[in-house]
């Protein structure tokens, strides 16, 4: 049920992934992606086109994966793993409130010397402001066990060397602008923006700063037509200027009352203006997988990916070869997981994480 076999026919294609250390050798898997291409500077590297191909491997014709099943032995796969990766919401907390159950769980995979590591496609916040949501909400998670998509975009212009004397224009709140900060890149945009505005006279031109190298979108709740020509202008008038996005979720959840907009409808305005598709960084992109797997040096295939969404939390697992568990205390339900239009499939299911007591009791 769990063996690695069953799960590679939704694998990117082993030529971007397997490899030791694909952050150090980002440049050089480009380039093996693409032969045709000679290698430049790795800031002048193709990651659109690297991005582009795992956008096409989510897509492409491939054989139908067996049904999850439930869990019912958690031991069972507590034992094949060294490494829990969670999703927050949904998983850990929704919204403001704790799951019941999470902090015992997570003490007794730690007494049995798992390591955890949260991982969240949410961009407003960074790592340390993260930290402090854990600590409010009674849980002792350290800094480096978080990895938010607004640090995955820091790290992913640190992994090519984007160059200092570059600026990044930031579409998107303060979690971007604060890991942007750590990683000693210089960056415009973000909140400062929210209060400017257009006035279309004629001949008006909207100036724009041509030290720009990469434009990196995430969820705004101040997005505004200034954000999107002036992103817009860096990406098709800078050469070379990348379209970084942290996340395209379609939907998030600002209140418990209904979906909201999410951080692809943002994605999506500047990806129309321009033409161009965005590299992703966060779920269900490997990026963040391939960083996880190369700092603490962990196999793929000892890590379990639990989450509660399909097309983010359990592809990212999948793309990234890992185990997959869904839980059912967040956006996807048992009717949505089991209907025929859903073609993503994880290993198994449980209603929550704490489960994984529970089925510890059973089992004994
Ligand atoms: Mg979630």
């Amino acid at each position: 049920m769990l063996s690695s076999s069953s799960r590679v026919s939704h694998s990117i294609p082993t030529a971007t992934l397997n490899l030791p250390n694909p952050i150090r050798f980002l440049p050089q898997i480009l380039c093996s992606c693409f032969p045709g291409q000679k290698r430049k500077t790795s800031y002048f590297s193709n990651p659109v086109k690297w991005n582009s191909r795992m956008e096409v491997s989510r897509t492409a014709n491939l054989p139908t994966r067996a049904s999850a099943q439930p869990l019912k032995n958690a031991d069972e796969l507590i034992d094949s793993v060294e490494t829990f990766i969670f999703d927050c919401d949904g998983v850990i907390w929704k919204g403001d409130s704790l799951i019941d159950g999470v902090p015992e769980t997570l003490d007794m995979l730690r007494s049995r010397g798992k390591r955890l590591v949260f991982v969240t496609n949410n961009s407003t916040k960074s790592r340390k402001q993260y930290g402090k949501k854990f600590e409010t909400l009674g849980l002792s998670v350290s800094e480096e066990e978080i990895f938010a998509s607004s640090f995955a975009a820091a790290a992913y212009l640190k992994s090519i060397n984007f160059p200092k004397d570059k600026k990044v224009y930031v579409i998107g709140e303060d979690g971007i602008l604060k890991e942007l900060e750590l990683a000693g890149f210089e960056y415009l945009g973000g909140p400062t923006d929210v209060e400017k505005k257009i006035e279309l006279k004629p001949g008006f031109l909207m100036e724009h700063d041509e030290s720009v190298g990469a434009v990196v979108v995430g969820f705004d709740r101040y997005f505004n037509y200034y954000k999107i020509q002036y992103g817009t202008l860096c990406i098709r008038e800078n050469p070379g200027c990348l379209f970084i996005a942290t996340n395209r979720d379609a939907v998030t959840h600002l209140t418990d009352a209904q979906e909201w907009a999410g951080g692809g409808s943002m994605v999506g305005a500047i990806s129309g203006s321009t033409q161009r598709e965005p590299l992703v960084v966060g779920k269900p992109s490997t990026f963040m997988m391939d960083y996880l797997s190369n700092k603490f040096g962990i196999s793929k295939s000892q890590i379990c990916m639990v989450g509660d969404r399909l097309d983010t939390d359990i592809l990212f697992g999948q793309n990234g070869g890992c185990k997959t568990l869904l839980v059912l205390s967040g956006v996807t339900t048992l009717s949505k997981l089991q209907s025929p239009d859903n073609s993503i499939q994880p290993d198994l299911y449980t209603n929550k994480i704490s489960d994984f007591l529970a089925l510890k009791a059973a089992a004994v």
